[in-house]
């Protein structure tokens, strides 16, 4: 499950002591089309890269891609991370530095993939995008815990109780 800002320190240990491989991933074709592959094999907790991407301060702004850092803040992330993909069982998951900037305003935040458990060369990347019920999709991870849908697991409830309503209402007509 994906970390949300302030879980950790300001400057996680893990991101300080550890710097990610070159070249350890590549896009490739997956079944819902593009997709994050691994080129070497990585253990639970190491670092695989840093997403980066235009950073844009539009609470309204809106992409497939984007990440939201908190309230107003986005990144529109480049290639290859662009396009890792959702799993409701993920293989990787997001770590946050996030620290003032020394001689201007505002802050330094950088977001970073790291393997949630073993992962095998040519094993898809995977992360859980834990969308608000209000974007969910259908989801097609195929996880045997799939959640159905593309959505926080503390969301899902909503969703539920969405199609509950839905049923009621054809069985009222
Ligand atoms: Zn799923």
């Amino acid at each position: 499950m994906a970390r949300p800002l302030g879980t950790y320190p300001p400057t996680s240990s893990r991101i300080e002591h550890t710097k990610p491989a070159k070249a350890g991933v590549r896009v490739g074709h997956s079944p819902t089309g593009s997709g994050v592959f691994a080129n070497r094999r990585y253990r639970q907790d190491d670092l695989i890269g840093e997403i980066v991407g235009q950073l844009i301060h539009d609470a309204s702004y809106g992409s497939d891609y984007c990440f939201e850092l908190d309230a107003g803040r986005l990144i529109e992330p480049v290639a290859p991370f662009r396009f890792i993909n959702h799993s409701c069982d993920p293989n990787c998951e997001f770590d946050y530095s996030d620290r003032p900037l020394s001689d201007r305003q505002g802050r330094d935040t950088r977001i970073f993939v790291f393997a949630a458990r073993v992962i095998n060369v040519n094993d898809q990347l995977t992360i859980d995008y834990n969308w608000a019920a209000k974007s969910a999709i259908p989801c097609e991870c195929g996880a045997s815990n799939c959640r159905g849908w593309i959505v926080a697991q503390e969301e899902l409830w909503k969703l539920n109780e969405m199609a509950e309503g839905n049923q009621m209402f054809r069985s009222a007509v």
